[in-house]
């Protein structure tokens, strides 16, 4: 199973869109694929048409009690399973703290699935806090979707010190896989500097260690179209509400250079639980 976190700290980059439609595009392409919603907004569960309130336990129970992904799994279009969010996840870091071995709740229980899947995809909040860190100690790469802007790298560096923590103290095969550039407007001088910047900004991070060794930034751009603003309020991926417009060939072009990126990688397998 190869699994990817989609974090950054900041709100309204195209992580719950890009988490959403990466799924499901990749579920289209035949793919077993796993979408877990880990932000208590429920954005990604909403998109999908699931009502949090219907779901029998949602991440709140994966992590704060008993619950299994075995048994939460709700299937959507194409196969796709959707491990459903609900507001009461906001809470689990407070119940949380004080618990031993917290951060690595995720990955335990990620382990006893991971057999039944190809790709898992977890969205994160937009925050650094208990959550993202069981995304990142469960996870082999990191997405980072990032809107061009001029103040987008901005907090870049404080969030690479977050995945390189991680990777030093609680998964050792953690990677930055890369950028995703989000809400693009083509042509423009903006995100024209802000492709170059990141470009730069990797090449040097390449050079640091095992962790940015394939950080990139995708080639693919996910313009901005209102159609991907309109097919959360269908319950819709982007493919399924209206699949010729650009936001599915954006998504489609991703998904194509994710399994791409994939296909010439060995997988790391998870270690069963947490170094002592
Ligand atoms: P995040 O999860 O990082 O907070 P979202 O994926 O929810 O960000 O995106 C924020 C808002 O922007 C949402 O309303 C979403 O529908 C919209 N949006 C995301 N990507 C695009 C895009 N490429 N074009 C137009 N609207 C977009
Ligand atoms: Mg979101």
């Amino acid at each position: 199973m190869r699994s990817i976190a989609i974090i950054n700290q900041k709100g309204g980059v195209g992580k719950t869109t890009t988490a959403v439609n990466l799924s499901d595009g990749l579920a289209r392409q035949g793919k077993r694929v796993a979408l877990v919603d880990l932000d208590p907004q429920a954005h990604a569960t909403l998109h999908l048409g699931i009502d949090p309130r219907s779901a029998r336990n949602t991440t709140y129970h994966l992590l704060t009690g008993d619950a299994e992904f075995a048994s939460m799994w709700r299937t959507v279009d194409n196969g796709l399973k959707v491990a459903a969010a609900h507001l009461d996840l906001a809470a689990a870091e407070v119940e949380l703290a004080g618990v031993v071995g917290r951060e690595a709740i995720l990955r335990d229980k990620l382990a006893k699935v991971s057999g039944d899947l190809d790709y898992l995809i977890i969205d994160c909040p937009p925050s650094l806090g208990l959550l993202t860190l069981n995304a990142l100690a469960a996870v082999e790469d990191v997405f980072l979707p990032l809107q061009p802007h001029f103040l987008a790298l901005h907090g870049l560096s404080k969030l690479m010190q977050t995945v390189g923590l991680v990777a030093s103290r609680l998964n050792h095969r953690l990677r930055m896989a890369g950028v995703v550039l989000c809400l693009y407007e083509s042509g423009t001088r903006l995100a024209n500097e802000v492709s170059g910047d990141v470009e730069e900004y990797f090449d040097h991070l390449r050079t640091e260690g095992p962790v940015w060794e394939h950080a990139r930034l995708f080639s693919s751009r996910i313009r901005r179209n209102i159609r991907l603003a309109e097919a959360p309020s269908f319950g819709k991926s982007i493919f399924g509400y209206d699949k010729s417009s650009a936001g599915a060939q954006d998504y489609h072009a991703l998904t194509s250079e994710v399994l791409s990126y994939y296909a010439g990688r060995a997988l790391v397998d998870a270690p069963a639980s947490l170094p002592p």
